[in-house]
């Protein structure tokens, strides 16, 4: 699959506790580039949700109607619910397009899209005794919901090996400002290529 307009797909995927929701909405803030694919999801609405902000809440009927419409351009099952990025995200958007994903949809997206235009990023937390206590203080979570959440996220973890980049959440600043360098050095060497490609043949004689 092309992309339009040479656009870049940036992909954070992380253990659910390791900062990565916030860490996303801090870096939306502060890149005007970028834009954030909002996912549907099947999952209830946390306290302090919005609906259309943070994800698009929906039945499972609808899920999967949209599903067999081929609405997503990736789906998964995360911690028996199912979510999915809609595939006019990226068409609609003329910035690039972050995707806050688990490994599942990372490896789909990596297989439809050429990898020159995929950065992704996994982000570990500092320790697993630091995921539990950041699983327990955000209290978004039912106790339940955090035991099954914790014994995921140690084979989620595993996953961190197909990703460019692997960053470890000490201070959520800090990996922010780790990230916009690192984002900011694709898009320009991205820039760079595209130059390089409309002036090389009148620079350089073959
Ligand atoms: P949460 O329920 O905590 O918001 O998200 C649970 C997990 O689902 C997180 O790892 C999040 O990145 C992932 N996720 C959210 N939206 C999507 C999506 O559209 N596709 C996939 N594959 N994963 C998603």
């Amino acid at each position: 699959m092309s992309i339009e307009n040479k656009k870049i797909i940036f992909i954070i995927s992380s253990p659910s506790g390791a900062g990565k929701t916030t860490i996303c909405k801090k870096l939306i803030k502060k890149l005007n580039n970028i834009d954030l694919s909002v996912s549907y999801t099947t999952r209830s609405k946390r306290k302090n949700e919005i609906n259309g902000k943070d994800y698009y809440f929906v039945n499972k009927e609808k899920f999967n109607q949209l599903n067999k419409n081929n609405f997503f351009i990736e789906t998964a099952k995360v911690f028996n619910n199912f979510y999915g990025s809609p595939l006019n995200n990226i068409n609609k958007s003329k910035n690039n397009i972050l995707f806050d994903i688990d490994w599942q949809g990372a490896k789909k997206l990596r297989k439809k899209f050429d990898n020159n235009r995929i950065i992704d990023f996994f982000i570990l937390p500092p320790s697993i005794k630091e995921l539990k206590n950041r699983l327990i203080k955000r209290g978004r979570d039912n106790n339940k919901e955090i035991n099954l959440r914790l014994s995921l996220a140690l084979d989620e973890m595993v996953h961190y090996k197909d990703y460019k980049y692997i960053l470890i959440n000490e201070n959520i600043n800090k990996t922010v400002n780790q990230l916009i360098k690192i984002i900011d050095y694709s898009l320009l060497i991205e820039s760079n290529k595209i130059l390089l490609q409309k002036k090389l043949k009148n620079l350089v004689k073959p």
